[in-house]
């Protein structure tokens, strides 16, 4: 008997077994029966692939038109052309040495493969097909919805569609497997949803549209449900579990830092920094988030709260998401305090404290110091990248921790810190990238919003301009005068490109904290601009005479460090750099910012990198350099983040973005959250009925004693360690 836990190596054969779970993360039946189709394929649709760009993985159904095979001329071999249509669209595959057997004219099939392009015409070289007919799949052909799965290389479409068919081969064997269903019966009658069985069946198996809405709708919940309620159990136990009160305490560092500051606190700064005293001084751990537009002036809102808890004789720790902007963050924050961040210096006041740089790679002997005032306490304030996290380091009494920039800090990595403590530090995370509701209620769970809607008086502002190089190479030539105009103003430039250079291996945007790169790459594309190509380019061409520097993650921190400051220092004209200059780098004479290639970055990291030209008295400007055509997709984005610099149209521009790849069907293989349907862009509504619903489970059934298939659910999405909380809930 089948049942969920079943491992696939039971169901289909040992080779697709290992390839579905090395490729796709398919490892029992129930990953595999929760493995939804990405989007369905239905006859008339390859007209809507028009759009489709070079490099995406599809697939797509067709009808064979012309089957042509001829001997290559310079190689020995053959070569065969096959067109497939539908509607308007077509599109060319090419087969080397190969023609598979069932390609006929007429036969209808479905091709996957990576878009390429021949002679401006769409081309699959070598796609994965398979030819439909009334022999093979003639219930699926009859739907005309045939379910399009997340593939890998060899793990394709239909594989996946016959070894879902031993396990669900009809809705009996689906009520069967999964009659257990994580949604209460009363949930699921208050908000008219369908048995588990019957929409997963459906999901698989429909026959129009309207079925998969409703499966949908239903799976939706289930994702939501689970999420709400383990988010909801976590809240208890953080509430039982309290830290410990640092109220604000008069006549030490923190008056200290107002005193010294160079400018007024906004009113924002203000009051954003009252309701952080306040809670802070209380012995329920705060959990914060600080949204605020990209110089805000968070960084200094953020010192006076640690120095609050110095003064009440505990810690901070400030995690910043690269080594660059820690080692500028204890820089400006030492440079503030003067003495009195140099307790136990010969010129150090003894009242203050001490600001400490930890990061992954300081030399031996520097860490072994830095960890010991660490954990001795005389480190009052701790700056370091996210390792600070990872690693063995010991805090004497950690109060307070401030993640800097990080807008994937979630419950996770909070739980992590907790444990850092013996009692739970207060938490504020501080983000430029505004966090639609929907994400505040998922992905931080508990996180309550401020936010500092006000910039410092007297800034400039940033314009940003689009530089179609296909269409308008001249343009280009006017962005580098650009560059030079504001250089002969004794102004500074960033140029920005995805990669360093120099290494085969480097192919792919650079992140510091090691996240995935938010563009997909792919071989068929020329790989992206490099740093130190463009900077010799640049050195030796349109910038000759200026003084150019290169930044990016393989240098040394010290050399990283050495060069910042000289950027800083003016030293410098035209830093080119990968995004390790991304977020928070604060160099205020830095006017004009060229990003190379910039379809290869993602919505949220272009406003982050703007942000670096947005800082001082003199007005910036962003230029963005795409060979995408301006009426691709790619353009159209490009164009809206040129059009507005409002962090909450960015956001949901963000999200949108980040869906488009399901539309299309790119392997997306199921996160750790175990959402996969749940959009935090249209599902807002249901997010928090979900909520509501779990909070009142949780009110009257700690533990979930009467809903065991819920517990169930909740239980395999934190298995393992991550589960310890729930019991103490
Ligand atoms: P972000 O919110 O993007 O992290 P920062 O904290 O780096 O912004 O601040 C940006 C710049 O503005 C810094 O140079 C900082 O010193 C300056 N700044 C912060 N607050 C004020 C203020 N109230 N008035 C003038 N300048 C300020
Ligand atoms: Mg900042």
């Amino acid at each position: 008997m089948l049942d969920l836990d079943t491992p696939l190596g039971k169901v289909v054969g040992t080779r697709t077994a290992k390839a579905m779970a090395e490729e796709l993360s398919l490892h029992t039946v129930r990953d595999l029966v929760r493995h939804y189709p990405s989007r369905y394929a239905r006859r008339g649709e390859m007209t809507r692939f028009t759009d489709l760009e070079v490099g995406d993985r599809v697939t797509v159904l067709g009808q064979v038109r012309t089957v042509d095979t001829r001997p290559m001329r310079n190689r020995r071999g053959s070569l065969t052309e096959v067109t497939v249509g539908d509607g308007d669209g077509s599109m060319r595959l090419v087969f080397f040495n190969h023609r598979h057997a069932r390609l006929e004219v007429g036969a209808w099939g479905l091709f996957a493969g990576t878009v390429s392009s021949w002679h401006g015409q769409l081309q699959f070289s070598h796609p994965d097909c398979q030819v439909l007919d009334d022999s093979t799949d003639a219930d699926e052909w009859a739907t005309a919805m045939l379910p399009i799965y997340p593939a890998s290389k060899s793990v394709s479409s239909w594989v996946v569609q016959k070894s879902l068919k031993l396990v669900l081969g009809d809705p009996g064997a689906a009520d069967a497997l999964l009659d257990a269903d994580p949604v209460p019966p009363g949930v699921r009658a208050r908000h008219g949803l369908m048995p588990l069985a019957r929409a997963i069946w459906l999901k698989h198996h429909p026959e129009t549209p309207e079925d998969v809405a409703r499966a949908d709708h239903r799976l939706k919940w289930d994702e939501a449900l689970v999420l709400q309620v383990t988010l909801a159990a976590r809240r208890r136990a953080a509430a039982l579990e309290p830290g410990i009160a640092r109220p604000r305490r008069a006549g030490g560092l923190a008056d200290a830092v107002d005193a010294a500051l160079p400018f007024a606190l906004t009113d924002g700064q203000r009051e954003v920094g009252e309701a952080l005293a306040v809670e802070i001084g209380r012995e329920q751990p705060m959990h914060r988030l600080l949204q605020g537009e990209v110089g805000s002036g968070k960084t200094v809102v953020a010192l006076r709260a640690m120095a609050q808890v110095v003064d009440a004789g505990g810690q901070a720790a400030l995690l910043a998401p690269t080594e660059v902007l820690a080692a500028q963050h204890a820089r400006g924050i030492g440079a503030l305090l003067g003495p009195l961040g140099r307790a136990g210096e010969i010129d150090g006041d003894p009242d203050g404290t001490r600001v400490t740089l930890l990061t992954g790679s300081l030399r031996a002997a520097a860490r072994r110091a830095a960890l010991a005032e660490v954990a001795d306490g005389s480190a009052g304030i701790v700056v370091g990248t996210h390792a600070l996290l990872s690693e063995g380091v010991d805090f004497a009494d950690l109060g307070l921790v401030v993640v800097d920039e990080q807008h994937r800090f979630g419950v996770e990595q909070r739980d992590r810190l907790r444990a850092k403590g013996t009692r739970p530090p207060h938490v504020l995370v501080m983000t430029a990238t505004p966090i639609p509701r929907t994400v505040a209620m998922t992905v931080y769970g508990d996180l309550e919003t401020l936010t500092l809607r006000q910039l410092p008086a007297g800034r400039g502002g940033v314009s940003s301009s689009v530089v179609p190089v296909a269409e308008k190479p001249a343009w280009l030539d006017r962005a580098w005068a650009r560059v030079r105009e504001e250089v002969a103003a004794g102004r500074q430039a960033y140029v920005v490109c995805p990669r360093i250079g120099d290494d085969e291996k480097d192919a792919g945007p650079e992140t510091d904290d090691g996240a995935p790169p938010e563009t997909a790459q792919t071989s068929d594309r020329r790989p992206p601009l490099a740093v130190l190509d463009v900077a010799e380019a640049l050195a030796s061409g349109p910038l000759a005479g200026l003084r150019v520097e290169v930044l990016h993650g393989r240098l040394t921190p010290e050399e990283k460090d050495a060069r910042m400051r000289a950027f800083a220092a003016r030293e410098v004209d035209v830093l080119v750099a990968t995004t390790v200059i991304e977020v928070g780098v604060d160099v205020p004479n830095a006017t004009v910012m060229v990003v190379m290639d910039a379809d290869r970055f993602g919505v949220s990291q272009l406003h982050q990198l703007r942000g670096r030209v947005a800082r001082g008295k003199h007005p910036g400007l962003c230029l963005l350099v795409s060979e995408a055509p301006t009426s691709s997709s790619t353009g159209t984005r490009l164009a809206q983040v040129a059009a507005t610099t409002d962090g909450f149209e960015l956001a949901r521009l963000d999200l949108e973005t980040r869906r488009e790849g399901d539309v299309l069907g790119a392997a997306q293989s199921g996160r750790r959250s175990g959402v996969k349907l749940l959009s935090l862009l249209h599902d807002e509504e249901l997010i928090a009925a979900a909520r509501t619903e779990a909070a009142a489970l949780l009110e009257t059934d700690l533990g979930l004693a009467a809903h065991p298939e819920l517990a169930a659910a909740v239980a395999a999405l934190n298995a393992g360690d991550r589960a310890d909380w729930l019991e103490r809930a």
